[in-house]
């Protein structure tokens, strides 16, 4: 009689992170939904539960208990699709400030990265009003920044994914990498993305996560850590990514 002792463990043992996911139904352009399943997966192998949250709608702050999500994730969407977006986001501004201040991780792709700073001004020359948990600002630029990345970051090694944006970012924070091929964040820098604590915002669709498994254990990692004080993530297989990537590179770099 009873349940096995083993069970019992296990079932103790399994642990479990949310994920909270911004706009799925309008954020969500070049595949950046593949970064949740991306996400899912690599917690599933590992026997973590992710659990994730659509935030569709956003009527006041109490809508979005920021501080019970581990990870959060916007991607990114056309000028019109961010519009829609930003007075509902306005609302949170402070408690997804609060969610970065305090370690949160999260991914913000392209739209979703132009989010994070004071403000968008698209090619109309009307400003949308960002969450300003980073100070930089967006600007468009008659001719999109379009074409395949390559990059190089001391912290996640060589990097793979595409661009497609007409807003150019200036910022004066740790950047994601260095660009080889490509543009990131602008025209001149020959820098992409940014790093603000867990925080990155990056110009990089593709999805970027299954690209670039680095950046996605990066994100679980550190979730566990802040959850449960232990970063220690199982090893797993990514010799398919790793091969992709070096031959985008090869025929490139
Ligand atoms: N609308 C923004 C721009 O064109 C973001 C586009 C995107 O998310 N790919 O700059």
């Amino acid at each position: 009689t009873g349940v096995p002792v083993s069970l019992i463990k296990g079932v103790l043992n399994v642990k479990s992170l949310t994920l909270f996911h911004f706009f799925p139904d309008k954020l969500n352009l070049y595949g950046d939904r593949g970064n949740i399943l991306t996400l899912k997966k690599r917690c599933e192998w590992r026997e973590i539960s992710l659990n994730v949250v659509p935030i569709n709608k956003i009527d006041q702050a109490s809508d979005v208990p920021l501080s019970q999500a581990d990870i959060l994730f916007i991607g990114g969407g056309s000028d019109r699709e961010q519009a829609l977006c930003t007075e509902e986001l306005k609302k949170i501004k402070d408690s997804f400030k609060s969610a970065v201040e305090d370690g949160t991780p999260c991914l913000a792709v392209c739209g979703g990265y132009q989010f994070l700073g004071n403000y968008y001004q698209m090619l109309s020359g009307e400003k949308l009003e960002g969450l300003s948990i980073v100070d930089f600002y967006t600007i468009s630029k008659e001719n999109r920044l379009v074409g395949d990345v390559l990059m190089e970051s001391e912290t996640f090694g060589k990097l793979v994914g595409f661009e497609n944006h007409a807003g150019q970012t200036f910022h004066p924070y740790e950047t994601l990498g260095t660009v080889i091929k490509g543009y990131g964040n602008n025209k001149k820098d020959k820098k992409e993305g940014l790093v603000y604590k867990h925080l990155i915002g990056t110009y990089l669709h593709g999805p970027v996560l299954p690209k670039n498994p680095s950046i996605a254990d990066f994100l679980i990692g550190n979730a566990l850590d802040r959850k449960y004080g232990q970063a220690k993530l199982a090893d797993l297989d990514d010799s398919w990514e790793h091969e992709a990537a070096e031959k985008v590179w090869s025929r490139y770099a």
